[in-house]
């Protein structure tokens, strides 16, 4: 669809970019931190509270809100054929424990305010429009993140994410009664036409090129390993250096190797060795055994497979040269998520009619709209955030690109009213 496509869908209709920021600067009271933070951990009271505050901001609106089994909440405004699935908009409103005022509330409350602008216009779309606050998506609390977009796409089933416990041995099913958000409806029983979510980028390109918009193509794929290295435990003063068997001193040589595999996979691949355990971890004492995790991502499954072959190759030469013994397992493959085409060509136009600057870009991270990918057309627009930080209290955004994101996300969810079941 062009770009007079959206000027025919309501082209001169846009967000109060102002009562967004409010709405940010509200909701962040709700588990603020001294630190200008917010921890709202899923299903705990902070995370009530700001649940029903969504819900009667959406009312307000006019918007009948629900909530399934998983405690997902939906806020629906009617369209004119009440036949067709819903179009929708989502992000979370759940933070880590040290958390920002924008990583994924931006997506929420930026569709809050798609909402608002449709609503104080009186626009009619054909589709209903659904804004959608998915539970858990952090996975802070209860591992793993994404837990309920998850179960809605059929990646968990209900049963595994409700027997779920958190470090207090709580389980995810009981936290989600106390707080009052088991629904009825059956997570997953519920059509959509088409998913789209703003979210901050979490990392530094949009800000380093002086873009607005990046116009999200995907979410690239990623494979998690674990490594065990066996040496031999030996004293650090009366071993030569010749006759040891340091599985730490092994470890380091691959550590450079996945960044070296990395680096000869450029520019867009990521190589990161984040967790090790040293043993016996003793200053006097040769370490006999190593265990540490590798997680390695790139956009194209292809070049992940490439530089995984890459990486056992060069780690077969080290521990052979050392005398070591390994055991490697992966223990996670992520495919990368390539977007819908038709959901993507919404967000460019959207774009274009405003004239942000803009740029396509791949989710380095996971999203609820890596697993809506696999149930409905889905794509992402990503807003710039400072210094690309985030899953910190310092996390921040220019109110003018949150309110920019919210308009191409109006526009696009236009866009899409118009092109889809056509
Ligand atoms: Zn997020």
């Amino acid at each position: 669809m062009s770009s007079s496509g959206v000027l025919q869908a309501g082209g001169n209709i846009t967000v109060d970019g102002t009562a967004l920021w409010t709405d940010i600067l509200e909701t962040a009271r709700i588990g603020g931190t001294p630190k200008g933070g917010v921890r709202r951990l899923t299903l705990t009271e902070e995370d009530r509270q700001v649940r029903a505050w969504f819900a009667a901001a959406c009312t307000a609106l006019g918007c009948t809100v629900t909530h399934d089994s998983m405690g997902n909440q939906f806020a629906r405004r009617p369209g004119r054929d009440a036949t067709l699935p819903p179009i929708t908009m989502g992000s979370h409103l759940d933070t880590q424990p040290t958390g920002g005022k924008f990583d994924g509330i931006v997506g929420v409350l930026g569709g809050l305010a798609v909402l608002r602008a449709l609503h104080a216009s009186g626009f009619e779309t054909r589709h209903p429009i659904e804004l959608i606050n998915w539970t858990n998506e952090e996975g802070a609390r209860f591992a793993p993140a994404m837990l309920a977009s998850g179960v809605f796409a059929g990646v968990f089933t209900e049963q595994e994410a409700l027997d779920k416990t958190d470090r207090d041995g709580i389980r995810f099913g009981d936290a989600l009664a106390a707080i009052g958000y088991r629904g009825e409806a059956p997570c997953g029983d519920h059509p959509v036409a088409a998913y789209f979510e703003l979210h901050i980028e979490q990392g530094p390109i949009l800000e380093a090129e002086g873009k607005t918009i990046g116009i999200v193509t995907g979410v690239q794929g990623m494979r998690w390993y674990e490594l065990t290295l066996t040496g031999r435990d030996s004293h650090a003063g009366t071993t030569p250096m010749t006759m040891r068997a340091d599985a730490l001193l092994a470890a380091a040589r691959i550590i450079e190797a996945v960044s070296a595999v990395a680096l000869a996979h450029g520019p867009n691949a990521v190589g990161t060795v984040g967790l090790l355990e040293n043993r016996p971890n003793s200053r006097n004492v040769v370490p006999g055994e190593v265990f540490f995790s590798i997680d390695l991502r790139h956009p194209d499954d292809a070049v992940v497979a490439a530089m995984e072959a890459d990486l056992r190759a060069r780690i077969e030469q080290i521990v052979t040269d050392a005398g070591i013994g390994l055991e490697m397992a992966r223990v996670w493959d992520s495919p990368a998520v390539h977007f819908d085409p038709a959901c993507i060509a919404s967000v460019r136009a959207a774009t274009d009619s405003f004239g942000y600057p803009a740029r396509d870009i791949v989710s380095g991270a996971g999203h609820d709209a890596a697993y809506m990918a696999r149930v409905a057309p889905t794509t992402m627009v990503f807003v710039p955030c400072a210094g690309g930080l985030s899953h910190n209290e310092a996390e921040s955004a220019e109110p003018g690109d949150v309110a920019a994101g919210a308009n191409v996300l109006l526009r696009a969810v236009l866009d899409a009213d118009i092109r889809l079941d056509a």
